[in-house]
């Protein structure tokens, strides 16, 4: 009896897809919207797509403009046990309602507001219920506060990897030594900097590190788009996403002609900076028209897709991988990783030899061997995130809410895309999970306006700040 349910606990674990996450996958695919139900689409093949915080800290020391949070986030008091509390109840909800294993934000605001043993609190809350955290940043952090959260009192790595997203862009104000930026290429200093950071850490102390660049696109950088990706792609980050502006959150902030820009525009200036085609059709993660990503690699300078959508062979590879590798824990320890890739080798010998293929194909892109060889090889994402206006949502929203499709055409497109969206919200006091434009263009006025009740800021700092701009201590 006892062998037998050895086994079993053996044959569970080294089941390439648990129960909960096949299920959790299953439910979202269904849920898509039949138009993204595509051969590319990774939502429900995959995974069930991303996750962040909401008002766990809604509170920032910059003055961006445009800015996502709504007028009152400034006016909430960062309180370490409030935050804890609300990541537990949220990240406990995902997990019971969207599987074991997702990669999720802890955004506010500005996370190094929270003290060092508050924010790594917070992540190893994240990690216990199966979410891979990625700390959002204004970037203009201490190398000290960043080694307090990766350090424990005894001086012991906490995390064997970190990942944080450091947003730098000429759309912020209050950065430490530059607070009114005037070009992009002024930040690149500070860019390096965050990234030195990290390389520090991980020297000091061993912890490794994965970092996003973030950007907010407007008319006035969008041309320096291709300088930034030019200068900055060999400095450190695994990624650059790039979010052109939307009319969402603190309509004080909001300063310009977001909607000049289309999504083609944003992405060729992209492409022009990497010197290379940005492939997004092989892997589709929603809705084309709210997110486009490009996985692949550097060989030196160059940049090279992991699969080329021209190539039906490369196609065919994709489909095979969504059929058989379709939501398999890649983050889970090597052995037991190891052990799960083999039962699927074992029982679909064929999918090794497509494989293969697959390798001498890109070998053969980028080269051959040699060149492999010669060149220091990097993997790097590109993506692009539109979040919609809130005056879109709004009425979007609503008629979801009751059910309702609308017949206006725009509304209706706003429905679909928040139908298939890739960025959600968790709200255990009402048993819902909603699209981060929802969180943002709908929810957050009401919600911070609670939470300023909740947590009312010291009133001295209220006589000596303006009214949404805290610049006491950046400068
Ligand atoms: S948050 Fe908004 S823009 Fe982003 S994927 Fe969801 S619906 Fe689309």
């Amino acid at each position: 009896m006892k062998v037998r349910g050895l086994l079993q606990r053996i044959e569970e674990l080294t089941r390439p897809v648990d129960d909960a996450t096949r299920r959790s996958m299953e439910e979202r695919w269904l849920e898509l919207p039949e138009a993204v139900r595509t051969p590319s689409q990774a939502i429900g093949r995959h995974g069930v797509g991303c996750e962040g915080t909401h008002g766990v800290f809604p509170r920032c020391n910059f003055a961006c403009t445009p800015c996502y949070h709504s007028a009152d986030a400034n006016q909430v008091r960062v309180d370490g046990e409030h935050t804890l509390q609300e990541v537990e109840a949220q990240m406990n909800f995902l997990e019971q309602h969207r599987g074991p294993r997702a990669h999720a934000q802890l955004i506010g605001g500005e996370v190094s507001l929270l003290s060092p043993e508050d924010h790594a609190s917070a992540l190893s809350i994240m990690r216990s219920h199966g979410r891979e955290p990625m700390s959002f940043t204004h970037g203009d952090i201490d190398y000290d506060y960043l080694k307090k959260v990766a350090l424990d009192a005894h001086g012991k790595a906490r995390f064997k990897r970190i990942s944080f997203a450091g947003h730098f862009d000429t759309t912020m104000r209050g950065r430490r030594g530059l607070r009114t930026p005037t070009s992009e290429a002024e930040l690149n200093p500070y860019r390096q900097r965050f990234c030195e950071y990290f390389e520090r850490l991980k020297k000091e102390t061993g912890t490794s590190y994965y970092l996003a660049h973030n950007m907010t696109i407007t008319p006035e950088n969008v041309g320096q788009i291709a300088d930034v990706l030019r200068d900055c792609s060999s400095m450190g980050f695994s990624m650059f996403s790039f979010q052109p502006a939307a009319y969402i959150g603190n309509d004080k902030r909001w300063k310009g002609a977001y909607r000049e820009l289309s999504a083609d525009d944003v992405w060729a200036e992209m492409e022009r900076g990497v010197g290379s085609r940005l492939v997004y059709k092989a892997i589709q993660v929603g809705d084309e028209r709210c997110n486009r990503t490009a996985w692949g690699f550097y060989v030196g300078s160059t940049w090279h897709s992991i699969l080329d959508d021209r190539d039906p062979r490369d196609m065919e590879a994709r489909d095979a991988f969504y059929r058989y590798l379709g939501g398999v824990h890649f983050n889970a320890p090597l052995p037991l990783l190891a052990l799960r890739l083999g039962r699927i080798a074992l029982s679909n010998p064929k999918l090794l030899l497509m494989a293969f293929r697959w390798v001498f194909r890109t070998l053969h892109r980028v080269g051959g061997v040699r060149t492999l060889l010669k060149n220091k090889v990097r993997p790097m994402t590109f993506v692009m995130h539109r979040f919609m206006d809130a005056a879109q949502v709004n009425p979007a929203w609503e008629l979801m809410e009751q059910g309702i499709v609308s017949d206006d055409p725009a509304i209706a497109e706003v429905q679909e895309r928040l139908k298939a969206c890739s960025y959600a919200m968790a709200h255990p006091e009402t048993g819902r999970v909603v699209p981060a434009c929802v969180q943002h263009g709908v929810l957050d006025p009401q919600e911070n306006l609670a939470l300023k009740e909740l947590l009312p800021l010291p009133r001295r700092r209220e006589r000596t700040s303006p009214p949404d701009i805290v610049t006491t201590a950046r400068g």
